[in-house]
């Protein structure tokens, strides 16, 4: 392997990363990462830290896993890659079989891309034609939730509007129709939380009153909208809006690529609301977090308006390259394996709970914390400079920042988002590595703050 300090300065010479302000990393010395096992990444320079945020929310079983590798190795000996464009591969096909087993019922078609913007653009994209062929033709826009994150590709940009992040492509995207969530610390001050739920559904009631008729989809992050800083909602706001929504004629569309596979404490956020969608995307958790793949489910219902003599092309004209890859499909089966053999979400119940208790404890009592969230094992810290007045921090006080540089030096990797620190642990997360991370937390939260 090239030497560290090699490695530093090639990265600082030649890599552009992504959501990175390039000035402050070039002025660091950057983590590099050589290996992993479990919830531990590894250094180059040999120096071990806890994986905080499942490799950007998408590792499940621990990285390395032996199941995991073995599928991988195995694949490997067939064939790495073929294409889904008018071939099938075994891979692809024994995964959409189980994905279907285990989705919310009467999901029943797999649409495969290879992250999770693809899989939201996949579903933007099936909406609109799905309106248009069944005759709906002034359906031509979407809905949202008022800070959602759907992906960095110009469709879910637009329904993932976030003035920081795209500002500058203002004037490129279709911004969609906005729904307000029930957040009460951000949006429902003073509101209690079933004040705000009816507040919340009743300006969305107002909203789909004018904008239904052109409406080809609502979109929704269930549960968590992770992006936004881990805004949590309750399963009655999912359910009634996907009942406003089918009641407007637009199709619902449940974003569940970071709340899928496990995160909030079941396989799927739509789940805690008895909710099937027309469409779901899914992508990290998919492979075990281990390679890009992502997903779109589509009900047989979406999936049949398609169909027809060719020469009328109704067919889905879309794809990638490595649409269904093979490697990839071979992993995520494996992975879907693992959730039974080794009770993946029945092991991760009380995991969830001493997380909640510790976080109250040990975290929600302190002087610049001014709201926890938690769904599963997705948490937001939420700092501000004054709890009293809830007043935020500065952009230029980089207090998330601060809490992770502190966390790095107590060997436990986590990233912020803006002022909210997140805690979203692989769940294969042991309970001595939870108090860590909770510990940790803690104590940086603690050094940044004071
Ligand atoms: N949707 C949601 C809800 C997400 O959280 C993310 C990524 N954090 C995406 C879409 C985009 O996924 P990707 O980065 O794989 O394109």
């Amino acid at each position: 392997m090239t030497d560290a300090a090699t490695l530093v300065a090639w990265d600082h010479r030649h890599l552009w990363h992504p959501f990175t302000q390039m000035t402050d990393w070039l002025a660091d010395e950057p983590l590099v990462i050589a290996e992993a096992e479990g919830c531990t990444l590894v250094d180059t320079r040999g120096r071990r830290y806890l994986d905080g945020v499942s490799s950007l929310w998408c590792n499940v079983h621990g990285h390395r896993h032996p199941a995991l590798d073995a599928a991988l190795r195995e694949q490997l000996g067939r064939v790495a890659h073929t294409t889904l464009l008018g071939l099938g591969n075994v891979p692809s096909i024994e995964l959409a079989h189980a994905l279907v087993a285990v989705a919310p019922p009467g999901l029943t078609r797999v649409f495969y891309s290879d992250a999770g913007a693809t899989a939201v653009e996949a579903a933007l994209r099936i909406a609109l034609q799905y309106q248009q062929l069944r005759g709906e033709t002034a359906r031509t826009r979407f809905a949202s939730l008022e800070e959602a994150y759907h992906g960095d590709t110009l469709g879910a940009v637009g329904v993932g509007w976030s003035e920081t992040f795209h500002r500058f492509l203002a004037g490129a995207v279709t911004p969609a129709v906005r729904l307000t969530p029930p957040h009460v610390f951000r949006w429902q001050r003073g509101m209690d939380p079933e004040a705000a739920l009816a507040a919340a559904l009743d300006a969305a009631d107002r909203t789909l009153a004018t904008h239904g008729p052109t409406l080809a989809a609502v979109i929704v992050e269930p549960l968590v909208q992770g992006a936004a800083g881990m805004w949590i909602h309750p399963p009655a706001y999912l359910s009634a809006l996907h009942a406003l929504a089918r009641r407007h004629g637009a199709l619902f569309i449940a974003d569940e690529v970071a709340t899928g596979f496990g995160r909030t404490g079941r396989l799927f956020a739509c789940q805690h609301a008895g909710v099937t969608p027309d469409l779901l995307c899914i992508a990290k958790g998919l492979s075990g977090g281990y390679l890009p793949l992502a997903a779109t489910f589509a009900t047989e219902e979406v999936f049949s308006a398609f169909l027809g003599p060719y020469e009328e092309f109704r067919a889905f004209f879309h794809g990638h390259t490595f649409t269904g890859n093979p490697l990839a499909c071979a992993v995520g089966l494996a992975s879907l394996r693992l959730f039974e053999e080794e009770r993946t979400l029945e092991r991760l119940a009380p995991k969830i709970a001493r997380l909640r208790e510790r976080l109250a404890t040990d975290v929600a009592p302190l002087a610049h914390v001014g709201e926890v969230r938690q769904q599963g094992v997705m948490v937001g810290i939420e700092l501000v400079a004054d709890r009293g007045r809830r007043t935020p921090y500065p952009p230029a006080v980089r207090i998330g920042q601060r809490v992770v540089r502190a966390a790095r030096t107590r060997g436990v990797v986590i990233r912020p988002l803006g002022n909210v620190i997140v805690l979203m642990p692989p769940l294969a997360i042991t309970p001595a590595e939870l108090d860590l991370l909770v510990d940790v937390a803690r104590d940086s939260i603690r050094d940044a703050t004071e």
